[in-house]
């Protein structure tokens, strides 16, 4: 199926209109025409070939809200009018222990779990294209339901990368009642950290380099605000969290937050900056038996239990909806820590 796109052809030229090859559904797969796509800062990354290993053209988009056009013969999950999304993540080996255990972001198969774009394709020619087209072809299994009230499709589409990545460590490092919770770093993936930190039940403070975010972090949901800049501030909260979630997309240094860990405290970095962050100092790691560690988006089914929970408790993103056209003078904007909090295309203006 041929499909309206929005590419990079290279790193170094602007995304524009092209069109793209969509496979015709298969028995397993959910056709879907995609109504809204969040920005999140690894299109940037890609489309600007900031990372190793991106192959162009490349489509990026992996906050993907649409509306189901049809389905194949052997999908039981989903029917043609379902509102449905699709985050960073469209297979896997699906028979590894990961994608046994609902991990299918670490599988273990020979390929790695398959991105929804410049993912791998079963030709070393081929591509995987994401959320900025007008349509989209995904096994069922990768396919999420949306059960968001209509007026907020828009603002749930960047919990499918924004809201899962921030939502998996928050529960595997157990933040809720009685735990102090910090969030570094208040752009797209830092204000749903907060949001979703606070839903839980945890203690949230909120670390910025911008001074002029303070009310806002508030009004997010922040129990209290430190500006990382200034030293005293975060001298005051030294040695009492017991988990950091480090979502900065910039190279920085790392003991400014392992400082503020208390015994057996971690700090989770999801932010994957273009150059390594300095070396962390060993000291203050050995002394607290603290950790350093990462996390990746999230598996499907807690995906889904992260989009429901959201859904109940009336959760969205904080969007300014942009057009197609402006995705280069977005990704300038987000380069500045300008969005207040993630850009949402509205894909009809493709
Ligand atoms: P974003 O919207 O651009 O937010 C990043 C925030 O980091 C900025 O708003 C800013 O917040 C802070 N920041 C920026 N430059 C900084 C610097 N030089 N020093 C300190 N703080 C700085 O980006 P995003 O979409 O949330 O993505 C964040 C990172 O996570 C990216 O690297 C992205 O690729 C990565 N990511 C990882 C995963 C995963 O699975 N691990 C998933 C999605 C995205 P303040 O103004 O508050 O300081
Ligand atoms: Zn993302
Ligand atoms: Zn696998």
């Amino acid at each position: 199926m041929q499909t309206k796109a929005y590419a990079a052809q290279s790193s170094s030229t602007p995304l524009a209109l092209t069109t793209i090859e969509r496979r015709e559904p298969g028995a397993k797969d959910v056709a879907i025409e995609i109504l809204y796509c969040g920005v999140c800062h690894s299109d940037l990354h890609t489309a600007r070939g900031e990372w190793a290993g991106v192959r162009f053209p490349s489509v990026p988009g992996h906050e993907i809200i649409g509306r189901v056009t049809s389905v194949g013969g052997d999908v039981s999950k989903f029917k043609a009018g379902d509102i449905v999304g699709v985050g960073c993540m469209v297979g896997s080996c699906r028979e590894c222990s990961s994608c046994n255990h609902d991990l299918e972001q670490y599988c273990r198969g020979p390929n790695g779990f398959q991105g929804t774009y410049n993912g791998w394709a079963h030709s070393s020619d081929e591509n995987t294209y994401g959320g900025y087209s007008a349509a989209i072809v995904v096994d069922e299994h990768f396919v999420l339901q949306i059960r968001h009230q209509e007026s907020d499709l828009a603002a749930a589409a960047p919990l499918l990368c924004a809201g899962i990545t921030t939502w998996s460590p928050l529960r595997h490092w157990n933040a809720g009642p009685g735990k102090k919770v910090g969030v570094v770093g208040i752009g797209g993936l830092g204000h749903m950290g907060v949001k979703l930190a606070r839903a839980l039940g945890a203690h949230v403070v909120a670390f910025t380099t911008s001074p002029d975010k303070r009310e806002a972090a508030l009004a997010l949901g922040a129990h209290e605000v430190v500006v990382s800049k200034n030293a005293q501030e975060m001298a005051a909260h030294t040695d009492s969290f017991d988990l950091i979630l480090d979502t900065v997309a910039a190279s920085h240094n790392l003991d400014a937050f392992t400082s503020l860990l208390k015994l057996d405290g971690t700090l989770t970095l999801v932010g994957v900056p273009e150059t390594p962050h300095p070396s962390p100092s060993v000291g203050g790691i050995i002394f607290g038996r603290k950790s350093i560690a990462g996390s990746l988006i999230g598996g499907i089914a807690e995906t889904q239990e992260m989009l429901d929970f959201c859904a109940e408790h009336g959760i969205v993103s904080d969007v300014e909806m942009i057009k197609m056209q402006d995705i280069d003078n977005a990704y300038d904007r987000m380069l500045k820590s300008d969005v207040k909090y993630r850009f949402v295309i509205d894909m009809a203006t493709l």
